[in-house]
């Protein structure tokens, strides 16, 4: 699927995002109007400056209407918002990878780890309790045999308090067993023996919070589940290059069949 990377604030009532998400959120804000006439001084303003009228423009532009993704997650559930699903569609699957995430992060930035805009991909699965816990397993040996046998990393998963319990200071929703976060996490050699691990992904279950919160249900009336698990991409290569370096010669034969031959870059003089 592709989720809307435009997020409005309905979008992340629904999700709990609203309670918190304040700080590093990117805000979109419309123009007040699309009438050219309305524009016109800055327009010729930039004409003749050749600077952009920043101070001219904040006038001229509307409250946001919501932030840039965040999460990625969240903008799925409209869609199967308010709706009841047959039993024979669950477990339902969804992989989306269409998109950028942009967080501020505030000039906390490094390197590639840490970025104001950076790409994921979003896999999400919802069904009953038994069919995401099993699929967060299922999901769990995936990434272990691509994290050994593929991309041979050093790694280690930890298990953390879910950002909407943390948020909402829970320590656990009540009678819902396996709910919580993994963070997929690495060493970074370049930061030394005792250097903070890096979170390159992670898998949560997430109990019945989404369906809750975006009122979906179930044929049978059986409580209804999701997990979801987010890739980042920048996170995997900083990971993996700061582990393998740079020359493909290095790279585990297992990666480099599959990448094949690198083609040549862009030669600036
Ligand atoms: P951190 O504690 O490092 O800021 P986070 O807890 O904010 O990470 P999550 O909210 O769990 O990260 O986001 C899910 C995934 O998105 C992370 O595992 C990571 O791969 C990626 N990610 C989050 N923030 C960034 C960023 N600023 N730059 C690149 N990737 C990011
Ligand atoms: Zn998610
Ligand atoms: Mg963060």
């Amino acid at each position: 699927m592709i989720f809307p990377k435009l997020v409005p604030w309905d979008v992340w009532k629904h999700s709990g995002h609203a309670k918190g998400v304040y700080p590093e959120i990117y805000y979109v804000c419309p123009p007040k109007t699309r009438d050219p006439a309305f524009w016109e001084e800055v327009i010729d303003n930039y004409k003749v400056t050749l600077e952009v009228p920043i101070d001219l423009i904040a006038e001229k532009i509307d409250k946001p209407l919501g932030g840039m993704c965040y999460a990625q997650c969240p903008s799925f559930w409209p869609f199967m918002q308010g709706k009841t699903v047959s039993d024979e569609s669950f477990p339902v699957k969804v992989f989306d990878r269409s998109g950028t995430s942009h967080r501020y992060e505030s000039g906390g930035i490094h390197g590639m780890e840490r970025v104001d805009e950076f790409h994921r991909i979003e896999l999400l699965f919802i069904g009953t309790q038994e069919q995401v816990l099993e699929h967060s397993k299922q999901m769990q040996e995936c990434y272990k045999h691509v994290f050994n046998d593929i991309l041979d990393l050093e790694w280690r998963m930890a298990w953390v308090t879910p950002w909407f319990m943390a948020q909402e200071g829970l320590t656990g929703l009540a009678g819902q067993t396996g709910v919580g976060t993994i963070d997929f996490e690495a060493p970074l050699p370049y930061r030394g023996k005792d250097g903070e691990w890096l979170e390159f992904q992670n898998l949560s279950v997430n109990g019945d919070k989404y369906p809750k919160g975006f009122n979906v249900k179930l044929q049978s009336g059986k409580d209804v589940w999701s997990g979801c698990s987010g890739i980042g991409l920048e996170r995997w290569a900083s990971t993996f290059f700061a582990q393998k370096g740079f020359e493909p010669n290095d790279w585990p034969d297992a990666f480099r069949e599959k990448v094949g031959e690198m083609p040549k870059g862009i030669k600036f003089m």
